[in-house]
């Protein structure tokens, strides 16, 4: 890719797609931030980038494509736990078979398309009980996701065989539905599930009351939280983040799913304050030019509907 289209990538990602705004590997070399200082394990398939971010916890990165989506690798001594998919533009199934040879269980913090990717490539798939997940469930088209695999989206040639013609979500089969404070066995590490509706009806977070680990999927990350999409409940958004600040002194690290894979759990105090502040009429937000808003507090924005009208 040439300087020129780094440039483009990065002026339509700051309009269109919020998480281009920031590129992994900036406009040069440069990693993102957030894995500086991480140790990365080496995979075979060099679209895919793997961080130890913790003991057993692996974040499996699609640095080159501008969602910048982090799935997690979490191993216990019996099993795994296959935390998001990614795109499915690439096998992430191959890269977790090099990683771990325990049997691997996939949940998602959500069923957006760019975390339900690889869904398919796996036999064993907890769900959450919803009409939105069933829906999701049965796939993505093309015609709903080809831009994700347009030149502006990525960074690098697509894997050998993806046709931006025939890029879908792949439909997969859930094997068990589960509901709120669902407990996944790893052998010597356990792991609850946390109902946090809002970003979409079937958000989670994973909890490890052991270790103080939070995964918070889309309801937390740092940079623009995506808030505009119809399935988004605003009011249901504010309660679950209610919630998660709840558990904010039990806590010692958030795994978010997009961008930098660690941040502080004191972050969630922080958002939820935020959308007070948004809520109040209290928060200059900037217009993005594409009927959307954005709100920025630092380290995060809110980028919601300009139509929206927040309580
Ligand atoms: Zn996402």
């Amino acid at each position: 890719m040439t300087g020129l289209v780094f440039i483009l990538v990065g002026i339509i990602g700051a309009i269109s797609k919020p998480f281009g705004g920031s590129p992994g590997y900036g406009d040069g070399d440069e990693p993102h931030p957030g894995y500086v200082g991480l140790e990365r394990v080496p995979v075979s398939d060099d679209w895919f980038e793997v961080h130890i971010v913790a003991p057993g916890v692996l974040a499996i990165s699609e640095p080159f494509q501008w969602q910048e989506v982090v799935s997690y690798l979490i191993t216990g001594s019996e099993r795994a736990l296959l935390f998001d998919t990614g795109m499915g533009i690439s096998s992430i199934s191959s890269v977790v078979r090099e990683l771990t040879s325990l049997p691997v269980t996939v949940l998602n913090s959500h069923t957006h398309f760019d975390h339900i990717g690889g869904n398919a490539e796996f036999d064993r798939i907890l769900a959450m009980d919803t009409e939105y997940t069933r829906h999701s469930a049965l796939g993505i088209a093309n015609s709903e996701v080809r831009e994700e695999v347009s030149p502006e989206a990525v960074r690098r040639p697509l894997p050998e065989g993806v046709d931006p013609s025939t890029y879908r979500i792949s439909p997969f089969e859930v094997t068990q539905y589960i509901a709120d404070g669902h407990r996944i066995d790893l052998g010597d590490r356990e792991l609850e599930v946390v109902s946090i509706p809002g970003h979409t009806p079937d958000s989670i977070a994973l909890l490890e009351s052991d270790t103080g680990f939070l995964w918070t999927g889309d309801t937390f990350y740092e940079g623009p939280i995506w808030l505009f999409v119809p399935e988004t409940d605003l009011v249901a958004y504010e309660e679950s983040l209610e919630r998660l600040v709840g558990l904010v002194p039990r806590l010692t690290t958030l795994f978010p799913a997009h961008e930098a894979p660690k941040a502080n759990p004191r972050r969630l105090e922080e958002l939820r304050n935020a959308l007070a502040l948004v809520k109040a009429g209290k928060a200059e937000g900037e217009d993005t030019g594409d009927g959307r808003i954005e709100y920025g507090f630092g380290a995060f924005s809110l980028l919601m509907d300009g139509s929206d009208r927040v309580g």
